[in-house]
């Protein structure tokens, strides 16, 4: 690392310690040419995959259309603003664990829609409509149906019907 003062690069860690709740380094270091201290921020990279929408094309990948478009679905659900944060967050982590350059749109859309059938049965619906774009009545039904007979899905409480 060179020297921001003097351009030497020579220069030393004299202290290193874990911020922003360990997700940063910061380092003190010591100039051995001049003397000057400074400091230094090291974070890892945090890059998200492109985006290969379905006519081809590449986007770079957009977490506020994300979160805009759970929010949509989970309008006026009872879902707090923290469960959404966290399960924005969960989807981020996946895609960039799968260690991709690209990745397609409807891959993105799918882990959205594992992420809402967690936290609102009604938002996750709403999603997969939109989403899933389906044909008719019958295969809405269908999907309706599948979530049903998941186990360990919570029922509607508002249900009471066994
Ligand atoms: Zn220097």
């Amino acid at each position: 690392m060179h020297c921001p003062f003097c351009g030497a690069n020579d220069t030393r860690v004299t202290d290193s310690r874990l911020v922003a709740e360990g997700d940063q380094v910061r380092r003190r270091r010591q100039c051995a040419a001049c003397g000057e201290r400074f400091t230094t921020y090291e974070t890892a990279e945090l890059v998200m995959p492109r985006v290969i929408k379905s006519d081809g094309t590449r986007e770079v990948f957009d977490e506020a259309k994300l979160r805009a478009g759970m929010l949509r679905a989970l309008e006026k659900r009872p879902v707090s603003a923290e469960s959404i944060e966290a399960a924005v967050e969960r989807i981020r982590q996946h895609l960039r664990a799968r260690g991709e350059r690209e990745i397609h749109a409807r891959d993105i859309g799918e882990e959205v829609m594992q992420a809402l059938k967690r936290l609102d049965q009604v938002a996750y619906i709403r999603f997969a409509s939109v989403y899933r774009r389906f044909q008719d009545i019958d295969e809405f039904r269908a999907e309706i149906d599948r979530l049903a007979q998941e186990p360990g899905f919570p029922d509607d409480p508002a249900g009471g019907r066994g």
